[in-house]
């Protein structure tokens, strides 16, 4: 079956390039998809261009829209086991992890349903009596979806379901080495009924297919969630067409623990944080950041459990975390180990790929623990997006804030510690656009998630979430108008 989607139709690429979807875990060839070029990017643009400008969908009520997103929710559920299957052998995450994403896309998809019926628009007191005047939304257009490897299905998803609510067009650009829960989403999104030409599916290299819808004039909205340098360059490729941008790029999250806090709780939460899906999370709480007087038992245990960690396919039940994505980003991830040594940071665990021979096809890297880290170090300030832990201590709460606050980055953060006051002074000082207190990486449909400073530009999920996809329409009506006479006195 072909893999590319432009106006409603499954194509090859036109110049009949192909990819081989890899299996992190063995390297197998899962599957071969078409690899699109610009000329397919133009083509996605073009049909998705008509099917704002002049097809029925600008028609389309916001109930209709919701009973459209409600229908994507049903089918995801539906097809649950198929989706995380294919999710686990495109990215390595484990099968229970590929679920959890599916149940979250899900519960997107609704809640975008009810948003898009529950947006009227507001009125406004002109202060006059003779005026109507009213605030309504509209889509933006014709949208640029451009989306990384990690959460493939879930970050194309927080893009495509308020987009979808908001009534735009789109163009699906899934990270080229894993699109093929994308591919399903659009299977499931066409048979849902979505009309052709709203949303189009070119799979390809960032250059240049991403690059082709950041530049295209016929792009209203570029939506794009990948790393700082590339976040960068969109936004600056983005500035010749002045076209709107929002960007979820990275973060070196801190997960500041309190010697006061449930110490069973924040050492599991701490695994949690920077082990889950070996690291490769833009929330990842790579930083650990320790009150002095704990620092001791809680590394000593840490190291004890990281080391402990089952390694493994994904589609195995006793497989704890799986493999990196790709053998470049495990190559990556070794130069920062490099770096960290050579920085000074005291290695306590992990540091190599593992032995076991089971695991010698995989992009395996063992669970890693720097000690004694400062936080100029270029292991702390950078994102490794891999299984590395860098710890470094405190004494004070004003000096947790300010470790905590060092960074260019402000995606994410947690504080752990059973004063209710100091949690929420420490939640409050954060810079970070997400805090935890007590807990590590839960997000909500309903709650706002994105990055201060350099972790990007806008927001997703929430309201706002919606409102990156709407144009806001200030309808003024003069009930009354009578002359003013202003150029006849
Ligand atoms: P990446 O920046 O390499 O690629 C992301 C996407 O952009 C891919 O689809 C890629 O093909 C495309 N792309 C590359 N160059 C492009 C260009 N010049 N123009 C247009 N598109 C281009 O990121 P990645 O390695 O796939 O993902 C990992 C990064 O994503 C990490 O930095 C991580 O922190 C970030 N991330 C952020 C969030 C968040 O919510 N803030 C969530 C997940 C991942």
């Amino acid at each position: 079956m072909s893999t590319l989607f432009i106006d409603g139709r499954w194509t090859s690429a036109s110049a009949g390039a192909t990819r081989e979807v890899v299996n992190p875990y063995d390297q197998s060839v899962i599957r071969t998809v078409d690899e699109g070029d610009s000329a397919d990017a133009n083509a996605a643009i073009r049909a998705a261009r008509v099917a704002f400008d002049d097809s029925q969908w600008g028609e389309w009520t916001a109930r209709r829209r919701s009973r459209l997103l409600h229908r994507i929710a049903e089918l995801l559920q539906r097809d649950r086991a198929e989706i995380a299957r294919l999710e686990t052998l495109d990215t390595g995450k484990t099968l229970v992890e590929s679920g959890i994403d599916v149940d979250d896309v899900t519960a997107v998809f609704e809640y975008y349903a009810a948003q898009a019926e529950s947006d009227p628009g507001r009125l406004v007191d002109a202060g006059n009596p003779a005026v109507r005047s009213r605030v309504v939304y509209e889509p933006v257009g014709v949208c640029a979806l451009i989306a990384p490897w990690n959460y493939p299905l879930l970050q194309m998803s927080w893009k495509v379901a308020p987009a979808l609510a908001a009534g735009n067009t789109m163009v699906l650009k899934p990270s080229e080495i894993t699109p093929l829960t994308t591919i399903k989403l659009v299977e499931l999104l066409e048979e849902a009924g979505t009309p052709p030409g709203v949303v189009n599916l070119v799979l390809g290299p960032g250059d240049p297919v991403g690059s082709t819808l950041v530049e295209s004039p016929q792009v209203d909205l570029v939506s794009f969630t990948g790393g700082l340098e590339t976040g960068r360059s969109i936004m600056s490729a983005a500035a010749g067409t002045v076209k709107r941008v929002a960007l979820e790029l990275g973060g070196k999250n801190p997960n500041i623990v309190f010697a006061d806090a449930d110490f069973e709780s924040a050492i599991d939460y701490a695994l949690i944080a920077v082990f889950f899906h070996a690291g490769q999370v833009c929330s990842a709480g790579t930083r650990l950041v320790v009150e002095n007087s704990l620092h001791e038992r809680f590394v000593a245990e840490l190291v004890k459990r990281a080391e402990r960690i089952k390694l493994g396919n994904g589609l195995d039940s006793d497989t704890e975390s799986g493999p990196l994505v790709s053998a470049e980003h495990r190559a990556k991830v070794e130069r920062y180990v490099q770096i960290g040594i050579e920085e000074g940071a005291w290695l306590l665990a992990g540091g190599r790929r593992p032995e076991e021979p089971a695991l010698s096809q995989g992009f395996f890297y063992l669970p890693t623990v720097f000690d004694e880290c400062r936080s100029d170090m270029r292991v702390v300030q950078e994102e490794t997006f891999g299984p590395i832990m860098t710890v470094e201590r405190f004494s004070s709460v004003e000096e947790a804030v300010r470790i905590g606050n060092d960074t260019t980055y402000g995606l994410a953060g947690a504080v752990w510690t059973s004063d209710t006051r100091k949690a929420e002074y420490v939640a409050r000082k954060l810079r970070h656009g997400t805090v935890w207190i007590n807990d590590f990486g839960p997000y909500l449909p309903q709650a706002e998630w994105g990055g201060f400073k350099r972790s990007g530009v806008g927001r997703e999920l929430g309201h706002a979430g919606l409102a990156e996809y709407q144009e806001a329409k200030h309808i003024y009506e003069n009930t009354a108008p009578e002359p003013q006479r202003w150029f006849a006195r």
